[in-house]
This record gives structure tokens, sequence and C-alpha cells, in this order.
């Protein structure tokens, strides 16, 4: 054998070991006009905007409870929410409960357990048959290219789902990857940049909140924030070195949530795909570790951090980045700097780029960067939520179509509810008129989101 031969094969990566799985016929459970696939931000609306449309809608979610990164993910804070419609109705929602904390209605603080109830509440209101702890797992489609099944996983084992239309809520675009769309993901021009960053948030509690107002980047509302914010970041960050830790998001941030509760976020992941279970599993675990190392490293130095304690870490580790569904229109850069208009806006994203450090070395140079960016606002138009490769398949929030930057600034919750509520609303007048997503146009519509 030449030295050649002999590299090769060292370098040839073991094929895994393979198992058929039996055929199975699973029994089609009750058949629905619109199913939704993600319960976070943009898949609750969705859901809700579909049922209050009239459609018979059904919420598949994986994890014990609706919101996504807003609940599961204990996030607490919302951007870009002064949308019209849902977004306004949640606020008004929101605050009526005591649950929302600042002036400003396009960000603000909110209490997660209040959100949770809240999603839950509205949506059983509308008669939205919900079922948690469930796992889309398979898609397929008819001749003609439709998608017209789906199944899942739970507790209750496989089991199959059918509907008129159907919405991919999942943020990293399970349902539009399963049923064979083209998708992308992270700077797929740049394989060793991959993707933006994880991070886990973790709920603290300290008896004098008050004394460590310096260090928290939102304390009570406070309303007028850009102006403290890196002062309060870097305070912090100092803290935590001075505890003996180099965490491994540069700019760690704390927001009072309400009494003596504040979320912390000082954690970032780095290069982790959101549709690989071994490293999301792997970073769940070294996130957690961290925070409990930043808090005890906090407890050590006493003083104004005397008292504090870890209350929870979220059970869903916070993702970005994820697929990007493609659609039959991408957001790119350009409608960015061109504050771009459409006939068929669905939401106007008034929220800048945020691009978080790709690694730990650049994050140890500069942990967010808008990339030089200057956002106007600008609109999504319906046709990023619609699949291209795959009918009657829309999307809504994080995986709908567009590319790595602008990706970096619609994301967030404001415009994933307003992304939400048109999917809803389309998917439902589609299912009721026998007709596909893309045959629905948007001036149908707009009169009633
Ligand atoms: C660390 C971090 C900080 C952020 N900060 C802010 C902020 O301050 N303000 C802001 O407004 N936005 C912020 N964002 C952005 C924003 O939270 C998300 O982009 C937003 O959650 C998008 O909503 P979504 O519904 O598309 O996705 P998600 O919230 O991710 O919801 C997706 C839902 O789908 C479910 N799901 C996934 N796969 C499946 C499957 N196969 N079957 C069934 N269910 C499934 C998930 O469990 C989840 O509930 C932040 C995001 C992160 C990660």
């Amino acid at each position: 054998m030449s030295d050649t031969t002999n590299l090769s094969s060292l370098q040839k990566t073991p094929k895994p070991a393979s198992f058929v799985e039996a055929k199975k016929t699973l029994s089609i459970q009750n058949e629905c006009d619109v199913i939704v696939c993600g319960g976070g931000p943009a898949g609750f609306s969705a859901a809700i905007a579909a049922a209050r449309s009239g459609a018979k809608t059904r919420l598949l979610e994986v994890n014990g409870c609706l919101g996504g990164v807003w609940t599961a993910g204990m996030l607490t804070y919302v951007f870009d929410f002064n949308q019209p419609g849902l977004a306004c109705e949640l606020t008004e929602r929101l605050e009526q409960r005591g649950a929302r904390i600042g002036e400003n209605k396009r960000r603000y603080v909110y209490h997660i357990e209040e959100m949770k109830c809240l999603l839950e509440e509205m949506a059983l209101h509308e008669n939205i048959d919900i079922q948690l702890h469930t796992r889309v797992v398979a898609a397929y489609k008819n001749d003609a290219n439709r998608l017209t099944n789906i199944v899942t996983e739970s507790k209750s084992g496989r089991e199959a789902w059918q509907a008129k239309t159907f919405i991919d809520a999942t943020g990293d675009g399970d349902l539009g990857a399963l049923a064979g769309c083209g998708w992308s993901f992270g700077r797929n021009e740049d394989p060793a940049c991959p993707c933006q960053p994880m991070t886990m948030h973790a709920l603290i509690t300290i008896p004098n909140i008050k004394d460590i107002k310096e260090f928290v980047l939102f304390y009570e509302g406070d309303d007028d924030w850009n102006s403290w914010q890196n002062q309060a970041r870097a305070r912090f960050l100092d803290e935590i070195t001075r505890a003996g830790i180099t965490p491994s998001y540069g700019e760690p941030t704390l927001f009072h949530t309400n009494g003596n509760l504040l979320t912390l976020m000082a954690n970032h992941e780095y290069g982790v795909r959101p549709f690989n279970a071994k490293e999301v599993s792997e970073a769940t675990l070294r996130a957690r570790a961290e925070i409990y190392r930043i808090v005890r490293g906090l407890q050590s130095l006493g003083g104004v951090w005397e008292g504090i304690q870890l209350v929870a870490t979220a059970e869903q580790i916070g993702i970005r980045d994820g697929r990007r569904i493609e659609g039959r229109y991408q957001v790119t850069k350009a409608d960015l700097l061109a504050g771009a208009r459409h006939e068929d806006g669905v939401a106007r994203v008034t929220f800048g780029v945020d691009v978080h450090a790709a690694s730990q070395e650049e994050n140890d140079t500069q942990a967010i960067s808008h990339e030089g960016v200057a956002t106007k606002p600008y609109d999504i138009p319906l046709r990023a939520l619609i699949a291209k490769d795959v009918d009657g398949l829309m999307m809504a929030g994080r995986c709908i179509s567009g590319d790595f930057l602008s990706h970096a600034s619609y994301r967030v919750t404001g415009d994933a509810v307003a992304m939400g509520e048109a999917a809803g609303a389309v998917s439902a007048l589609a299912a009721k008129t026998n007709r596909l997503p893309h045959e629905i146009s948007w001036s149908e519509i707009r009169p009633t989101v």
C-alpha cells in the first residue's frame, strides 16, 4: 500500500453503523385547518390569528409551556414591540396583570411566569388545540408537492397529523427542512465563523437590590438605558472579573424584572448548531455550569452581593441562529440599507443589526457588533413567509427567508409576533377558501390584522 493510500484511508470518517426501522401505519389525529409547529412568540401569534380568523387550529410544541425563548428561554426583555395588532394587545394584557415594566412600549421587561399564564389563557380562550411535549419529526407531501401530513413524537409515541395549511414556527426551521425545503444557516460563506452564539439565561435574586443598581442595565423600568447600558455592563464585567471569572460573553447583563428578581445574561456558546442534539446538549451543560460559577463567584465577593442566589436556569438554551427556510422572497442586507417598502409588507422592522461574536477570540475584542449596517426601518414582505420549494407551508419568526445580516435584525420578538399574526391569518384564509398561501393577496388580509 502506498503512503498516499494509507493517508487517505486514515482521513476517511468511519461510516456509523446503521439500523433500518420497521415501517408503521399511523392513524391520523383529528383533521384541522391550520397546524402551527412551535409555540414561541411567532407560533403563539400565528395560532391566535388563525383561530381568530375562524380556522380550526392546532399548536404543537416540544416544551412544557408556550412562549419559546420568552418563557422556557427566560428572556424577560422584548424589542420592536410597538407593532400594531397582537403585540399591542399583549402589551396591554401584561400591563393589566402588572407584568410589564417600563414606560416605553417598544422595548420593555415582562414577568416570565405571568407571560406563561397569559399565553396559555389566550390560546385556550381561542379554542386552540394545544399539544405540549410534542416534537415534529417528519413531514410528507403529495404528488403535487403540497405538504399534507406531519408526524410527531411524544409520550404518545408517533402520531400523524393532517391540515390544509402548515406554519413552521419552530425557530430552527425544523418543519421546512423535514419537508425538503432549501435553507441556509449562519454565514454560509465562512465556515470558520458559522453562526451566532447561543446563550443560557438565568434568574437570580438579591436581598438588597438597590445596592447593585449601578450594575443593572435596566433597573425598575428605567427607560433611559441607552446612556446607561455600556457603563452598567462594564461595571458588572469588572465585578465578575474581580471574582476571578472571565465570562464567555464579554458584555454580561443584568435586567431587573420585578421585586428582587433579576435576569442574568452572561454566557455565550460558540459554533453550536441547533439541529445537532449532541452539540446543543454539550452547550447546555457548559452554560449551566458557567452560570453556577458566576453566581458562586459573586457570592464570594460579599458586600453588595451578599445574599445573591440563583433561582433558576432556563430550561431551553437561547438559540439566536437557526435554519432560514427559502421563501418566495429573501430579505437581505440591501433591504435594511434601503429601508425597503413592500405592498405585501406584514411587519415594519425598526431594530438594527445585532451580531454577537462567533468565537471566544472575537468576543474578547468585541462581544456585539452592528457590522457597520445603518438600518432604516424596512418591511418584511408576506412572500418571505411562504416556502418556495413546498406548497401549503408558511414560516414565521426566526426561520423566515432572509440572509445572515437581515436575520440579525428581524429576529427580535416584536417582529416575530407580527410575522406570526400575518402567517396565521393568511393560512386560515387559504384553508377556508381552498387555496394555497401564495394564492392569497395581502390586500385580502390587511384590514383585519
Ligand atoms: C439569548 C437571546 C437573547 C435575545 N434577546 C432578545 C431581546 O432582548 N428582545 C427580543 O425581542 N428578542 C431577543 N432575542 C431574539 C428572540 O428571542 C428570538 O429570535 C425569538 O424568540 C423568535 O421567536 P420564534 O417564535 O421564531 O422562536 P423561538 O422563541 O425559538 O420559538 C420556537 C418554538 O418552537 C419550539 N420547537 C422547536 N422545534 C420544534 C419541533 N421540532 N417541534 C415542536 N416544537 C418545536 C420551541 O420549543 C420553541 O417554543 C434573543 C434571543 C436569544 C437567543
